[in-house]
């Protein structure tokens, strides 16, 4: 026991907290959060940021729809962070690839992971192969100029007119409103030019939003679905009277689900019809999706609740439709085979040493703020344990990581190299009007921002 006490004392002040190094993987929300929680619980410690892509902030730029400008404020934040002396940004470096896990437990006292969840949850059902039915995460990176996802225009086809976004959540909203916004307004914010070119030529004119579960159960937001009730030449529809009846529930409710439910039964009183609509259908679950090349439709069965979980019946009904975009929530990955990863969940826990912020950690759900308070969380876990003297051993740091990343030749991108991309975005975008163009290929990223 006394054996111990004294071990833990020799830890505790084997390094001082300036020879603490964390590594922190992925530059978005929960990753800069971290960060700053951490200098400020462990001052001097020294923090180093490895990023996949040669630019930070993560779904803030590739996630967050161009039309809300102002949710992208938190960059400002991010910037002041990645300007501290102590953090260091390492974009163009992937975690599975150009590190490993261990190489990074190695040269670090605490690694934590920030690395998101970059997957899209499937329907898997008969015909989602087809061509037209896509992903919400490849079209939000498509119009946000994610370069994974720049070409995805190649085997979309937006000559159509019928349209069916499945799940009721805030992303399958921005994918609504960026397909019944008109083009002008969009052409001001940061969207791509190559969407913003697609989506001039878009006949898309009726989305059905489609949800497993009932009016009261939708995931949307409140300020969300005021957007598109407020949107130029598109009414609103609730399919199937499911909304009757709603209003004498909504005294049973808390704020600020009654303030939602409240809206959407207002709106569904409304017997406007413009040339667009978005409809709104409740209590289905796809079961197949109809066409031999391209989409012809979608095959539902109707649900039942039973509490708050939907029951599937042997009761069907087809929608026809052209185009179907899967928006029932992102996925983390395991992107190193050390990684402690629980595959029930798709999410890492927390280890002594290993820790996971964000999205990765709490899974995908949940806004900036929310991931910015769990980020800050796991800080202070990481701070109880360098106070506990157990992850303080000597390790080298950023020394023994850029020796490895030369090694193996990776191109870095440093904050500095950031600021030169950010500046030639800007001024791309200043030629037509728009607050930037974003560069979409990563070798041009590098060859501008790189340490080349
Ligand atoms: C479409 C969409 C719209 C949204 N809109 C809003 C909104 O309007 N308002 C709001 O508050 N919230 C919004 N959110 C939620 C918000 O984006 C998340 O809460 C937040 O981004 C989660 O932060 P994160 O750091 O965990 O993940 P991410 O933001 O995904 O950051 C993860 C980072 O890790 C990097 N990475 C991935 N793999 C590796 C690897 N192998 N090696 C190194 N780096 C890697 C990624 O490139 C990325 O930069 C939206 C989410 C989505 C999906």
């Amino acid at each position: 026991m006394r054996w111990k006490c004294v071990a833990n004392i020799v830890r505790k002040y084997a390094t001082k907290s300036n020879q603490f190094h964390v590594g922190i993987v992925g530059a978005g929300p929960a990753g800069f959060y971290c960060a700053q929680q951490l200098i400020k619980i462990i001052p001097d410690c020294q923090i180093d940021i490895i990023e996949k892509l040669p630019v930070p902030f993560g779904l803030v730029r590739y996630g967050v729809a161009p039309d809300h400008p102002e949710v992208k404020n938190v960059i400002n934040t991010f910037t002041k962070i990645a300007l501290h002396k102590n953090v260091r940004f390492i974009g163009n470096v992937t975690l599975g690839q150009d590190l490993t896990l261990s190489q990074l437990k190695q040269s670090y006292n605490a690694v934590v992971l920030a690395y998101g969840a970059e997957e899209d949850r499937k329907l898997n059902i008969p015909g989602e192969n087809l061509s037209n039915v896509i992903s919400a995460s490849k079209f939000v990176g498509w119009y946000n100029g994610l370069p994974a996802n720049k070409s995805i225009h190649e085997n979309l086809n937006l000559d159509v007119e019928d349209a069916v976004i499945v799940g009721q959540g805030n992303v399958a909203l921005d994918i609504a409103r960026i397909l019944l916004t008109p083009v002008d307004i969009l052409k001001k914010t940061d969207i791509t030019e190559y969407s913003l070119e697609a989506l001039s030529r878009s006949r898309v004119k009726n989305i059905t939003l489609i949800g497993r579960r009932g009016p009261l159960q939708v995931s949307f937001t409140i300020k969300e679905f005021r957007e598109i009730l407020k949107l130029h030449g598109v009414s609103t529809k609730f399919q199937n009277g499911q909304m009757n009846g709603i209003d004498e529930l909504i005294g049973g409710l808390q704020r600020p689900r009654k303030r939602l439910i409240q809206l959407m039964y207002d709106a569904s009183k409304n017997n406007i019809d413009e040339e667009k609509k978005f409809n709104i259908l409740f209590l289905r679950t796809p079961i197949l999706i109809e066409g031999s090349e391209h989409v012809k439709g979608i095959l539902l069965s109707k649900n039942l609740l039973e509490g708050e979980k939907a029951k599937i019946t042997e009761q069907k009904n087809k929608l026809k439709c052209d185009i179907i975009f899967r928006s029932i929530g992102y996925r983390s990955i395991q992107i190193d085979p050390e990684i402690p990863f629980d595959k029930l969940t798709s999410t890492v826990p927390q280890n002594t040493g290993l820790y996971s912020v964000g999205w990765l950690s709490s899974g995908p759900v949940g806004v900036i703020l929310s991931t910015m308070s769990q980020a800050f969380q796991i800080a202070e876990l990481v701070g109880k344990h360098f106070n506990e003297g157990l992850i303080n051993e000597p390790k080298p740091g950023y020394n023994n990581i850029s020796r490895l990343l030369l090694k193996r030749n990776v191109i870095t991108v440093d904050w500095e190299g950031w600021t030169r991309i950010d500046k030639e975005e800007i001024t791309r975008g200043m030629k037509s009007n728009k607050i930037r163009e974003k560069i979409v290929d990563i070798d041009e990223m590098v060859q501008i921002g790189g340490n080349i």
